[in-house]
């Protein structure tokens, strides 16, 4: 449903003219055929527009701006925290020598990129309450995996064979169960209570000595603070199994809380989440993973260490469970975080963690009256409305999320968690001003009057985007990635 605003580049084509200005060719011209094998030579020539420099350079400023990123609007996805990514970041990332170096060159001449991964990692195992932290996964998810891997190489290391499962509440995002699959682990899933906290009973009834581990994070999912953490950690420590902190949220307890303080055993940052690096569009990210002490052993390979006044890589780790990314990790993206942390600086991350939940709250508590609320506790850096009052009105969680377009926000995170019933979660972040908040809030007060009067004008939304209301499943099965000439 392309809107006819703007022509597209294959129409703006016209025979002969061309974007380029080369000098002409003074070399020997290369036969092809002699070159490639047969199958490899194309036979006819591509159909490609034929458009001025000046058509191709608008076509692709006009695309950017169909975009919607952090940097052109508010973007409240509940449990991915997009927060402003600051400028800062990108130029030390750019230093030349950062930016200029190889991942092969001898340790002596990189000792200032070793030494910035270094104290990130000491900044993070401060931040987490861990003993030691690897910088070496590239996502969140990667980092689940390979904090399983640990716990798995650990429990069998102790000749515990029998703990084939990961417990995880029905609440946990996605990738927790799918990274424990990943890892060859069985997942076991426990009841959320009617607080939306993990059901204690149903904890230990799931709980044994086949366990693993426990997967969870804290605040949960719903954005609730898991008060019985420590009676958690005692019920599945005492069965014998480890505790898994997704920290890939940090917002909430970021200088206020520590996994590691709580009984948790390894943990995982989105350092493309709380710790400012850009996220979205394939990354890169990086997911790095703390442990405490008697996980040590098992890090992925090399260790960073310090030797005297020397950084250098250990690679004589006999338990380790092996290198999980080749090189050292996404080194951009710890250079952001690194900047972040120390330009924030330990009263400035606790201002993150206590906005953060301010904002959420205040926006929560103007919502409230409009749409219904599971949970009405105290929430932390994010919340979580049912559309379900909307829905006997005709009017789904994903109409008022297309409704949302047409005011110029990124919609929520909806339909998840799955334990809500026509779920709609919010994040604001704590980059966010009041006015920011004010407008989405007055924007999800006009839809849920909408909802009343005029359902139909939610029902079809979007209504001023490029692209309407898609049928999400040819979308997804069927996806049209490129220019196909009308018939
Ligand atoms: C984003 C997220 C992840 C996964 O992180 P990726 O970098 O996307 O792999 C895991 N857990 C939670 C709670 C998250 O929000």
């Amino acid at each position: 449903m392309h809107k006819e605003d703007q022509p597209l580049i294959f129409e703006l084509s016209t025979e002969g003219r061309i974007g380029y200005s080369l000098p002409e060719m003074d070399i020997p011209e290369i036969d092809l055929g002699e070159l490639l094998p047969e199958g490899y030579l194309r036979e006819e020539e591509p159909e490609l527009p034929e458009v001025s420099e000046l058509d191709i350079m608008r076509h692709y400023t006009a695309l950017s701006k169909r975009n919607h990123g952090v940097d052109s609007g508010f973007y409240p996805l509940g449990s991915c925290t997009m927060k402003y990514n600051p400028k800062i970041n990108e130029n030390v990332a750019r230093f030349n020598g950062f930016a200029h170096l190889h991942p092969l060159q001898d340790e002596s001449s990189v000792q200032g990129a070793l030494e910035l991964m270094y104290d990130l990692q000491e900044h993070l195992i401060e931040i987490t309450g861990m003993d030691e932290v690897t910088l070496q996964p590239a996502a969140g998810a990667h980092g689940e995996w390979t904090g399983l891997m640990m716990i798995r190489s650990y429990h069998e290391a102790n000749g515990d064979t029998k703990r084939t499962k990961v417990v995880v509440p029905d609440s946990a995002h996605g990738t927790n169960p799918a990274s424990a699959t990943v890892a060859g682990f069985e997942t076991v899933t426990v009841k959320s209570d009617e607080n939306g906290l993990v059901d204690l009973e149903d904890l230990r009834r799931v709980v044994g000595e086949d366990t693993a581990a426990l997967m969870l994070t804290n605040p949960n999912t719903l954005g609730l603070f898991e008060e019985n953490i420590l009676e958690m950690a005692e019920i599945v420590h005492s069965a014998g199994g480890k505790l898994y902190y997704d920290g890939a949220n940090l917002n909430a307890v970021l200088s206020k809380a520590r996994p590691g303080d709580m009984g948790f055993d390894v943990v995982h940052l989105n350092l493309h989440k709380t710790f400012t690096g850009p996220h979205g569009g394939g990354g890169p990210g990086s997911g790095p993973v703390g442990v405490k002490a008697d996980l040590i052993p098992y890090l992925p390979k090399p260790v960073l260490v310090k030797n005297g006044d020397q950084y250098e890589f250990d690679y004589d780790r006999p338990q380790s469970i092996g290198r999980v990314k080749p090189y050292y990790g996404n080194f951009g993206i710890n250079v952001r975080a690194y900047t972040y942390i120390r330009t924030m600086g330990p009263d400035g991350l606790k201002a993150v963690t206590e906005n953060a939940v301010l904002n959420a709250n205040y926006m929560m508590r103007r919502l409230e009256p409009f749409f219904d609320l599971p949970f009405d506790r105290h929430c932390k850096h994010e919340f979580v409305l049912s559309g379900k009052r909307q829905k006997k009105l005709g009017v789904r969680t994903l109409d008022i999320a297309k409704r949302l377009l047409d005011f110029g926000y990124h919609p929520p995170t909806i339909y998840f968690p799955l334990n809500v019933e026509e779920c709609i979660m919010i994040e604001p972040t704590e980059t966010e001003s009041k006015e920011t908040l004010d407008a989405f809030v007055d924007a999800m007060i006009q839809i849920a009057k909408e909802a009343e009067e005029n359902p139909e004008i939610v029902q079809e939304a979007p209504h001023t985007t490029v692209i309407g209301r898609l049928d999400e499943t040819m979308a997804a099965r069927k996806p049209v990635l490129r220019y196909q000439q009308k018939q």
